[in-house]
């Protein structure tokens, strides 16, 4: 643990504390740093800054990777996106992932290429749309309500059984007719031969990698991030009047008293393989159910305007299980179970006072990147005017505190 004497006398000092150094907790802590000239001080419990957006610099090849799953940057949202950039610029990345089955290799998301592919045969929009329909008949034009409904509602039985039943049962564990319809919601199909996984007017990766843009968000005389720390060990120390934001597991939060929320987890498997190029593009999903794993990441290909070596590659193999305890947790389950028990957590967060739940964790919600950015901005919207009232600290003081800066403290 990084903290002690100064940096607790920090804590006490501060305008904000912060649970959590992710694109939440970065996001508030930029704009209360830079719009509101406020003290922040940010705990994150892992050793690093990003969350789960954290990329590093794998020693035996040089490429970059992200620690925690392949993060592909993509938004509509304007203001999002004018956000971000001031933090860093993008290369034109453009995702086209594609997935095996009974060997060999289809465009992802479902188009027409896949289509076409599937079914030996060229076929106009028109005609892949009437196919298509014929076997979604089977549905008798009632609502779908679960995963497996909706897929063969967007794709029919046949590239349902392809490529989603054995990926969807690898990445959940659970039968797709117990899963809801919205997971699948977020794959498109395509009656075009596009084959961008997706549709967002933006697109790209990070020029000088993920971690760069947190850097860069929390470099300010007015922020200081105290690492390996958990806020509960800490929390006793610090004055209740701080309005706090809290990124971590909101059933944590209440000390799981009302039970634990399901998460599903995934391994990371990292080996350097001795090929420059072992698979030819950045992600290879598995689709059948024979082979373990979901995907294989192969990083080099996210910046191919990088230089990398000829003789070896870094790749990664996915293998998604239930989170136990102790495991990150990454994809909320979401079951009926799951929604009541979060339900009574959100009611009892709504009463606690002088502390805001954002973020993936807190609000048990897969969101992305870009997601999350939007509601910390317009979360901090909502909240400035009542904490700079609050004006516990003034501002003077704050810009005369430099000890603990944050390039003082990283990693
Ligand atoms: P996090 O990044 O999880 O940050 C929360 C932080 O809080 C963590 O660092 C944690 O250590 C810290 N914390 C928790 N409890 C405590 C405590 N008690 N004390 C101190 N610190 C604490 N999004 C995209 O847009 N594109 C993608 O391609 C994409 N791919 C993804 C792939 C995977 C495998 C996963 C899991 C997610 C992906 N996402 C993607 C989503 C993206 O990771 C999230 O949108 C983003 O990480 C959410 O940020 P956050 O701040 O809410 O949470
Ligand atoms: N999916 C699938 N086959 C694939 C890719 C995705 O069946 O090759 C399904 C699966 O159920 C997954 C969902 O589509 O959970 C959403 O896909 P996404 O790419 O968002 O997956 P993530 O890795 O984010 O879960």
């Amino acid at each position: 643990m990084l903290i002690s004497g100064g940096p607790l006398d920090m804590l006490r000092h501060a305008d904000m504390v912060i649970v959590g150094a992710g694109f939440y907790g970065a996001t508030i802590a930029e704009r209360a740093a830079n719009e509101a000239g406020l003290k922040v001080v940010i705990i994150e419990r892992r050793s690093h800054i990003g969350g789960n957006c954290f990329s590093e610099i794998d020693p035996a090849t040089g490429i970059e990777v992200h620690r925690y799953g392949p993060h592909i940057f993509h938004t509509s949202n304007m203001a999002v996106w004018s956000y971000i950039n001031r933090f860093t610029t993008f290369t034109g990345y453009v995702h086209r992932p594609f997935t095996v089955h009974r060997g060999e290799a289809f465009a992802l998301p479902i188009n027409l290429g896949t289509i076409c592919q599937f079914y030996r045969r060229h076929l106009t929009p028109d005609e892949a749309r009437a196919l298509i329909a014929g076997q979604t008949a089977e549905l008798g034009g009632r609502e779908p309500t679960n995963l497996e409904e909706k897929a063969i509602s967007l794709v029919g039985r046949p590239l349902y059984e392809a490529f989603i039943r054995g990926y969807t049962r690898k990445q959940w564990q659970t039968d797709p007719r117990e899963l809801p319809a919205s997971i699948i919601s977020r794959l498109p199909v395509r009656y075009t031969f596009d084959n961008r996984y997706f549709a967002d007017t933006f697109e790209g990766m990070p020029v000088d990698g993920y971690t760069a843009i947190f850097d860069r968000m929390l470099r300010h005389e007015n922020i200081y991030v105290v690492l390996d720390a958990d806020w509960f060990d800490l929390k006793s120390s610090i004055p209740a009047a701080i309005p706090t934001i809290y990124t971590g597991p909101i059933d944590r939060y209440f000390d799981y008293s009302e039970g634990r929320l399901g998460w599903r987890t995934t391994e990371f498997d990292r080996t350097v393989v001795p090929t420059g190029d072992f698979q030819g593009t950045a992600m290879m999903n598995y689709a059948d159910e024979d082979v373990a794993y979901t995907r294989i990441v192969e990083y080099q290909h996210f910046h191919p305007g990088r230089d990398r070596p000829k003789d070896r590659s870094v790749i990664v193999y996915e293998y998604p299980r239930s989170a136990g305890q102790g495991d990150e947790p990454f994809y909320p389950i979401g079951a009926p179970s799951d929604r009541s028990l979060f339900r009574k957590y959100k009611e009892r967060a709504d009463k606690e006072p002088n502390i805001h739940f954002g973020g993936r964790l807190a609000t048990y919600r897969y969101l992305d990147m870009h997601q999350t950015i939007g509601s910390a901005l317009k979360d901090w919207d909502r909240m400035k005017t009542t904490i700079v009232q609050r004006g516990r600290t003034p501002a003077t003081h704050l810009q005369t505190e430099t000890v603990g800066r944050f390039d003082t403290l990283s990693p």
